[in-house]
């Protein structure tokens, strides 16, 4: 048992187990316009890795296939770069299930993509979007000199769409990651803090902030010591906190890579640590029935998770 099981076994819930699969979430490619410090996947402008067609096939026939899954969450890199991206954003949309896309607002101003922003809204996706501060320093600092500026203008554009105007139904939810290791702060307080600045800088507005912490893997990870990379996991493990348990991300999604390998979690897939279901750890292979109730692989980064008020993709757990 590893330091996370120990823990998760004294408020009995051991084994984590997964409860359904709500949230297909899909990285279409870890080609990115941009290369984050902090970025666990380590995306760039010289990655190579693209889903294929025929994955993105499969993955549209998983879909219709299977009414429990209710979410397609689009993520990389940049998926945009990913010549299936529409297509798939489509058929999903198509379908009548919800598709949320990550973005990191840059991406917008790349060649071929101006005019991204009116075809999410037209299909009504809900965009999360990376937005580490709302200062330009804090900004720059992380992504790189003027992506600040593009991710202003981005917004701008975006809530002229109807983005995060009440009566619209267009959601976007912004994502905050502090620019080391470190727990996030409360997400209440810093969606306040974001509200107020972003309106008052900028006239923007926005539906929900995501605060999410670092996982001390990827970049990071290589940038930080042995040691720093220890007191980070202490801390997170002191920080431990039972009622995160449950709501867990891996319970309830299941993370797809470029090349159609299943994993628990973007983490995992990071470190190749494919799930525990040997003859179903593909797209190509997907065993709803016996994935939706797998035994999850954890290790002590799984802390990261469930410190304080807990973190995944979609906030705060607790
Ligand atoms: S954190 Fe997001 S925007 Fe930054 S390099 Fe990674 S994938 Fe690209
Ligand atoms: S790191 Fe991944 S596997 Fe571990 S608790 Fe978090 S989402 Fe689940």
């Amino acid at each position: 048992m590893n330091a996370f099981d120990k823990k998760i076994s004294s408020v009995n819930s051991y084994p984590l187990t997964a409860e359904n699969i709500t949230i297909l979430q899909v990285n279409m490619g870890y080609k990115c316009n941009l290369r984050c410090t902090h970025c666990h996947i380590e995306a760039s402008p010289e990655r190579k890795e693209a889903m294929s067609s025929s994955t993105v096939d499969r993955i549209i026939d998983i879909l219709k296939k299977h009414d429990e899954i209710t979410t397609l969450d689009i993520t990389g890199g940049s998926p945009e770069y990913n010549p299936n991206y529409r297509l798939l954003v489509k058929m999903t949309a198509d379908m009548g299930k919800k598709v949320i896309v990550r973005t990191n607002l840059a991406i917008y101003f790349e060649p071929g993509m101006s005019d991204l922003p009116e075809f999410l809204a037209e299909h009504k996706v809900k965009i999360v979007a990376s937005l580490p501060c709302y200062t330009k320093d804090g900004v720059d600092g992380q992504r790189g000199k003027g992506t600040y500026d593009r991710a202003v203008s981005a917004l701008k554009r975006l809530n002229k769409l109807g983005y995060g105007r009440e009566g619209t139904g267009l959601e976007i939810d912004l994502m905050f990651n502090p620019a080391k290791e470190g727990v996030a702060p409360d997400q209440h307080m810093l969606e306040n803090a974001y509200r107020e600045k972003l309106k008052e800088l900028h006239g923007i507005t926005f539906n929900h902030l995501i605060a999410l912490s670092n996982m001390p893997i990827g970049r990071l990870g290589r940038a930080m010591s042995v040691i720093e990379k220890e007191v980070y996991l202490k801390q997170l493990e002191e920080k431990f906190n039972p009622d995160t348990v449950k709501n867990v991300m891996c319970r309830h999604l299941i993370s797809v890579a470029p090349d159609g390998t299943l994993y628990d979690c973007d983490f995992w897939q990071a470190l190749k640590l494919s799930v525990n279901e040997r003859t179903s750890n593909t797209v190509n292979s997907f065993d709803y029935a016996s994935l939706s109730n797998r035994d999850i692989v954890t290790a002590p980064l799984c802390f990261m998770c469930t410190a304080g008020a807990g973190a995944s993709c979609s906030g705060a757990l607790a």
